[in-house]
């Protein structure tokens, strides 16, 4: 809890550049068990009433119940309960917003899809939020977006972060198995996600943070010694999951974009789900990206044991090619947001001067702050999450066709164009 508690002190130094970091949330409290006491804490956080509480079927069953008996003792509460599996979707986040109408503040009892929804909708109509996480399964704790879907397409929507997270590692260690390791999933690709940001800041001379991943690496560290005692409901990695996801949340917050958390290996994701196969039964988030994040390694292995740069060619994207492979409207938008990292004449000649000047630096700085594929896959192993396509539905051709376009949906630069560019990527080489 030490850095957790210095950031929403406003204690935590940023190791660049020595100022103190303070994150806006009241309290955060992980413990053994919150039994007892979950109307005080909600009571410390003064939010105006009526509370609407939010629930599922299995959150209600896990936690939600005791929570709507123990609030009803600070007066009238609207309980709004989702049913089974509920989508966090514009239907549904309309849904809480009526009934929530006259409440002053969402109190979600849940994990991803209960919290964005609770976030999305104090947002919208300029209320405020609590989470009692149900589960270790996700980074958006506390974060500022939610992910909803709108009209069928994914989005990541502005939301507010909850004035106070609640833990009971009780409840985390009766958590589905697969949202415990879809968390393990969305804690690893740090890795990934730092080389990719690291790698695309030095060549491209953009912003790069020490800070989201310091404040995680100790943790990170103790966890992949033995990840897999998640499974057998170890409260000390069970804690030191749940605290790297909500620093992975505040990661992104501080650094004003998913940057720290959000890299090659989310884009393959995305893709994915942005022209899902006919029929895909979606696998949650975190086991998608732990899929992708091997992926991603796997091309970080492959790129990095290069002595010499590898060698950037114009980028043989167009916007023909993105409309006949998106569609239309979504090409033509893609197209449009990627401008910026697309090189060609002068530019490319700058790049690749400076990745050949930068190279056996840059390969270094990165290999001290990455985690091989093989280490990725083995920890992911342990925990017994999904770790190859099939595991996750999608047909091979595919995954492939997901991994060759993923860089062509947004304006972030990884080791996908880097190898795209060089002539390098090679889907084949980094599925199986
Ligand atoms: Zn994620």
């Amino acid at each position: 809890m030490d850095n957790l508690r210095k950031l929403l002190a406003g204690a935590y130094r940023d190791p660049d550049t020595g100022e103190t970091l303070r994150v806006p949330m009241k309290a955060l409290v992980i413990e053994a068990t919150l039994a007892g006491r979950e109307a005080e804490l909600v009571k410390a956080l003064d939010l105006p009433k009526p509370f609407a509480i939010l629930s599922d079927d299995d959150t209600y069953a896990a936690l939600g119940q005791r929570v709507e008996t123990a609030l009803a003792s600070l007066g009238e509460i609207i309980p709004i309960r989702l049913g089974k599996r509920p989508h966090p979707d514009d239907e549904t986040a309309a849904r809480v917003m009526r009934e929530g109408e006259r409440a002053g503040a969402y109190i979600a009892v849940g994990s991803g899809s209960i919290c964005d929804l609770a976030k999305y909708s104090a947002a919208r109509q300029g209320k405020r939020c609590a989470v009692f996480a149900t589960a270790p399964s996700m980074n958006g704790y506390t974060s500022v977006n939610a992910a909803i879907t709108v009209r069928g397409h994914k989005k990541s929507l502005a939301a507010i972060s909850p004035d106070g997270v609640f833990v009971d590692l009780d409840v985390l260690a009766k958590a589905p198995k697969r949202l415990i390791q879809a968390g393990f999933g969305d804690a690893i690709c740090r890795s990934t996600a730092q080389a990719d940001w690291l790698m695309s800041s030095r060549l491209l001379g953009q912003t790069y943070r020490t800070v989201p991943f310091a404040f995680i690496a100790d943790l990170e560290n103790q966890l992949v010694t033995d990840p897999g005692a998640l499974l057998k409901g170890d409260r000390a990695a069970l804690s030191c999951l749940i605290q790297i996801l909500l620093l992975s949340g505040f990661g992104m917050t501080i650094c004003g974009g998913s940057y720290p958390a959000s890299q090659g290996e989310h884009l393959i994701s995305h893709h994915v789900e942005m022209m899902p196969p006919q029929g895909w039964e979606p696998a949650l988030h975190g086991e998608q990206i732990a899929v992708t994040t091997i992926v991603m390694a796997k091309l970080q292995d492959q790129l990095l044991a290069r002595d010499r740069a590898p060698h950037l060619e114009a980028s043989k994207l167009s916007a023909a090619a993105l409309k006949s492979h998106f569609g239309d409207e979504v090409g033509a938008a893609c197209w449009q947001d990627i401008q910026p990292k697309l090189a060609d004449g002068a530019k490319l000649a700058g790049l690749n001067e400076r990745l050949q000047a930068i190279w056996p630096g840059l390969k270094s700085e990165i290999e001290l702050v990455r985690r091989p594929a093989a280490v990725i896959d083995k920890a992911l192993a342990q925990v017994e999450a999904p770790r190859r396509y099939p595991a996750i539905g999608l047909p091979r051709a595919f995954f492939k066709n997901a991994i060759l376009h993923a860089r062509e949906i947004r304006n972030r630069y990884t080791f996908l164009d880097l190898a795209a560019d060089s002539g390098l990527l090679e889907p084949e080489r980094l599925i199986d």
